[in-house]
């Protein structure tokens, strides 16, 4: 089955069931406590935590989600994304677990005809009312497992709804691991829909993140997220979320800038995996409004950039590749996610832009790293010092992350204390040249004012004409 298609056949599922389609939100969110939108929840956090009301009780979406988290596992697990849609239905004190179930059960089942005894469930440990509306629909109890709150319980870490989870996983076969269900491997079964179970009210934590339950919420709500790419591999019989339908074609982008096949296995495969992956991502990104910066969402974006081009660099691609994968992801994903289409140019000028500032260090920059990598090992130590970590950040633009994973390719750890210690002494520099400059501005101000009063008034017209911003 096409993404097209599983998307069509979600939707159309839920909203003839009474959910009211709502559009994905951007992926910078309308919410200061949050980098990225990263679950198909989050635009619905204020009906959930009771602050506006919701024009309806059911909704259902396809949510793009960035998870920069996850940007370690992007070619070492099968499952992991830095972007991916999130398909997703949602209660506001509507259907509770039983109609969750239900729903899950019948579109996975009948909807995507997923075979039912490759299904296993998770429930949270104490949650026996799940178990009993599981085991009722049909799913034998060798089938269900029970797990703790790191893996099946929902907070949002404040006082508010928690409750527990429930997972459906797919098993994909004793190739992809070890016998045993989801508790034992995770690339097995993997897991492919979370139901959230909204219950109860939780009270403020400790430190160690204990909180007190303070009883049932008078509207249970649910809150539910279907991963369109693992689904996606599943129905496709591809090994992981890189070879579907929405990446093929940007891997086949890659394959032709290397002249050579994916080769399915070994860091090359890795390789491979990070450059296509990440295209998509930093072309969502872009397409959002996040543009390269220091911190925050632009640095995420940055190293999502810097960390595909050293990549496409150890695949021996020495000329552009960011400006043809990315190009690859607006072709084939530009009419679902029109913003794409919409942002391409953009796309292609900040992408293009930073690969060519980022490839006039990264030469340098990696023979620096290489060197130090040597020295550390003859000195038979196991860190690379801050130092070489500080430099190559500074001088040569590599984010910290990339220093630690080239490191860690190489069976060494960075001295990232140390790191932060230099980095710290930089802004603190950075910082009393900051005052002097201001020192100097405020007497040119007093210049400046002396000669306005001198000079007939002035018309203002820095609404219309903003300078860009550096
Ligand atoms: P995992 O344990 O495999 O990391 P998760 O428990 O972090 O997944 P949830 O937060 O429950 O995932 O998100 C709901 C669904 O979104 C998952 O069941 C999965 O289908 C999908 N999903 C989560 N993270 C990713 C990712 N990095 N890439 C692709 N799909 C993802
Ligand atoms: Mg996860
Ligand atoms: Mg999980
Ligand atoms: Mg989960």
């Amino acid at each position: 089955m096409r993404s097209t298609q599983i998307r069509s056949t979600f939707t159309d599922f839920f909203t003839s069931c009474g959910h009211q389609q709502v559009p994905s939100s951007p992926l910078i969110p309308d919410d200061p406590t949050l980098l990225l939108a990263n679950a198909g929840m989050n635009q619905f956090k204020p009906y959930f935590l009771g602050e506006t009301p919701p024009a309806f009780s059911r909704a259902t979406s396809i949510q793009k989600c960035a998870r920069t988290s996850d940007i370690d596992n992007v070619g070492r697990t099968n499952r992991h994304a830095t972007f991916f849609e999130m398909m997703g239905n949602f209660s506001f004190g509507d259907y509770f677990k039983e109609d969750a179930i239900a729903f899950a059960w019948e579109l996975l089942t009948q909807g995507y005809g997923l075979e039912k005894d490759k299904l296993w469930i998770t429930v949270y440990e104490d949650d026996d009312e799940a178990e009993h509306l599981w085991r009722r629909i049909g799913v034998p109890a060798s089938r269900i497992q029970r797990l703790g709150m790191e893996d099946n319980y929902w907070s949002m870490g404040v006082p508010g709804p928690c409750g527990p989870c429930s997972e459906v996983n797919y098993d994909r076969g004793p190739a992809f691991g070890k016998e045993g269900g989801p508790a034992v491997d995770g690339e097995r079964y993997v897991e492919i829909w979370n139901l959230v179970f909204m219950q109860f009210q939780r009270g403020e934590g400790d430190k160690k993140g204990n909180f007190p339950i303070l009883g049932e919420l008078a509207n249970k709500s649910i809150d539910t997220g279907l991963g369109l790419d693992r689904l996606a591999a599943i129905l496709q019989d591809a090994e992981n979320v890189c070879t579907t339908d929405l990446l093929l074609p940007t891997m086949d982008t890659v394959q032709n800038l290397t002249g050579r096949e994916y080769p399915g296995r070994g860091e090359e495969k890795v390789s491979f995996q990070v450059v296509t992956e990440h295209a998509r991502s930093m072309a969502f990104l872009i397409a959002d409004g996040v543009l390269p910066a220091k911190d925050g969402r632009g640095y995420v974006l940055r190293r999502l950039m810097r960390r595909a081009i050293r990549h496409a660099r150890l695949l021996g691609i020495t000329g552009p590749v960011l400006p043809a994968a990315t190009a690859s992801v607006i072709t084939n994903l530009g009419d679902v996610w029109p913003e794409l289409a919409a942002q391409a140019a953009l796309i292609e000028q900040v992408v293009t832009a930073e690969e060519e500032s980022f490839t006039r260090t990264l030469a340098q920059g990696t023979r620096l790293l290489d060197a130090a990598i040597t020295r550390t090992r003859e000195s038979r130590s196991a860190a690379l010092s801050g130092e070489t970590a500080f430099e190559l950040a500074d001088t040569f633009g590599f984010p910290l992350e990339l220093t630690v994973e080239a490191a860690r390719d190489a069976g060494l750890t960075v001295d990232e204390d140390r790191f932060a210690v230099l980095l710290e002494e930089q802004k603190k520099r950075a910082k009393a040249g900051g005052k002097a400059k201001t020192t100097e501005a405020l007497r040119k101000m007093a210049t400046y004012r002396e000669l306005a009063a001198q000079l007939p008034r002035t018309e203002f017209l820095g609404y219309d004409h903003l300078t860009a911003e550096t």
